[in-house]
């Protein structure tokens, strides 16, 4: 493909997306496809010869779209939200014509460079402490997921409780330490903060939740404290706002003090919810994130950025960048030292134009426009709530937080609720999934389309309210 044939077929690709995403609510939301559906409709090898750019343009509505799960579908209502907009499709378009990697600042500074002060214009909007933006040992960075920064955090603060326990006695080895260090999460945190314990080679420790799924500072507190009984050494806390199971808040104001005062990292994974902290309204869920050491939260789940893009902020990046810093001659450059090698902050080598899409999102829609779009979307979770309570045979079964409304047949059994959800699935009309929270089992409705109207939401509950009917009568 030269220049100008890439012309051409880059137009008609910006035009099939912009169909595919305009038409989307035409497509059955989730894909029917069985497993290996996919193999039968391509050769089972590489074309010795090239295949033209019309056969492989053919293909993707016949090889690919129906096994696609139309995550921006109006009718998409499952985990959380995968973001999507034009001006972040654009920014990657670049992003991916430039074909850069930024690992140094050297390899392409602007890569660098807006990538700081995009996580800064964020931070800000966040009003996030002075220390986590640029210009101290503190700043942000773009990484992968969630997941990514968690594991990251641990290892920083893996890093910090080292060199302390070393200061205090020198002879000791990294592995007399790690053996013995421990970290807490809640049990309605994400599967990723367990994993990035296993990842580190550390033992967590779980911390049971309130009536609210909130881990509070008491339960923390003598979790730390059976733990130093057993000498085991508290190293981190991984607490989360907005769960993914209930959208619960940990309480931070009470978190916070407990982690200073045992010398715990404290890593505030807000992945989902963290976009509402733009709004005013919903910023006091993040206060007290002045005690921790490190805080992430997803652009690309409720941001309007395509995936992928977490924002991570240090108070102190070099409990990260310092210990695990390794530089051969061909990464050196005249301003070393002076600039951040974002390679520093993050496992893997290379790195993205990642900051070009958020550029664009937040100068093309604005803090008021942003700001809109969680408003919209967190009125019609409201909107949802009150369907679910005008009907006696349903509940709602935890607090309505943000753009997540948790629900479940009322005084059925687990099996009755999952049989409804199985229905539903089968209709294939609407996607949600289920979810289990202390024993019990309840439905996830998320609004996550850009697309959904108030219309899908009673579309929606007309048809969870008539398939309940028919769960019930059999
Ligand atoms: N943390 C929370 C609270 C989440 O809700 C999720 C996913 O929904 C994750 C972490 C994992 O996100 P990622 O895919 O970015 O690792």
């Amino acid at each position: 493909m030269d220049a100008e044939e890439f012309r051409s077929a880059g137009k008609e690709m910006v035009d099939y997306i912009a169909d595919y995403l305009e038409n989307v609510r035409e497509r059955p939301v989730v894909s029917a496809v069985e497993p290996g559906y996919l193999k039968k409709l391509i050769p089972d090898a590489v074309p010795e010869d090239s295949d033209k750019w019309e056969d492989v343009y053919k293909d993707i509505e016949k090889v690919i779209m129906p096994g696609v799960t139309h995550w921006q579908h109006p009718n998409f209502h499952a985990y959380y939200l995968s973001a999507s907009s034009y001006p972040a499709i654009l920014g990657d378009m670049l992003s991916d014509g430039i074909g850069c990697l930024g690992f140094s600042w050297k390899t392409s500074p602007a890569c660098t460079e807006l990538e700081v002060a995009m996580m800064d214009w964020l931070g800000k909007l966040l009003q996030l402490p002075e220390e986590f933006l640029s210009g101290g040992k503190g700043g942000g960075v773009i990484q992968g997921t969630a997941s990514g920064s968690s594991l990251v955090s641990l290892f920083a603060a893996r890093s910090r409780i080292l060199q302390k326990k070393k200061a205090e006695n020198p002879d000791l080895e990294d592995s007399d330490i790690i053996k013995n260090l421990v970290a807490y999460t809640p049990d309605e945190a994400h599967t990723s903060a367990e994993k990035a314990c296993l990842l580190g080679g550390v033992k967590c420790h779980v911390v049971p939740t309130d009536d609210e799924e909130s881990m509070r500072g008491e339960a923390l507190a003598k979790a730390i404290e059976e733990d130093k009984a057993k000498g085991l050494i508290p190293f981190l806390v991984i607490a989360t706002l907005g769960t993914t199971p209930t959208c619960a808040f940990d309480n931070l104001l009470e978190i916070g003090p407990v982690c200073q005062r045992e010398g715990a990292w404290l890593h505030v994974d807000a992945a989902y919810a963290g976009a509402a902290f733009i709004c005013p309204e919903f910023r006091h869920w993040l206060n007290g994130v002045e005690f921790s050491d490190s805080s992430n939260f997803n652009p690309h789940k409720w941001l309007l950025v395509n995936f992928d893009c977490a924002g991570l902020w240090f108070k102190d990046a070099s409990y990260l960048v310092d210990p695990f810093n390794m530089e051969p001659v061909y990464l050196r450059h005249e301003h070393h030292g002076k600039v951040p090698d974002l390679r520093h902050w993050q496992i893997p080598f290379g790195r993205r134009f990642r900051s070009m899409k958020l550029w664009f999102v937040l100068r093309m829609f604005g803090v008021k426009k942003l700001q809109e779009h969680i408003r919209k979307m967190v009125q019609l979770a409201h909107d949802f709530e009150d369907l679910v309570k005008s009907d006696s045979r349903f509940e709602v079964t935890h607090k309505v937080t943000m753009g997540l409304v948790c629900f479940a047949l009322k005084n059925q059994s687990n099996e009755v609720n999952e049989k409804l959800l199985k229905s539903l699935t089968k209709d294939g009309r609407i996607y949600l999934v289920g979810c289990k929270s202390k024993g019990r089992y309840f439905l996830r409705f998320a609004i996550c389309g850009n697309q959904t109207t108030t219309d899908d939401i009673k579309f929606a509950w007309k048809l969870i309210s008539e398939t309940a009917e028919k769960v019930l009568d059999s």
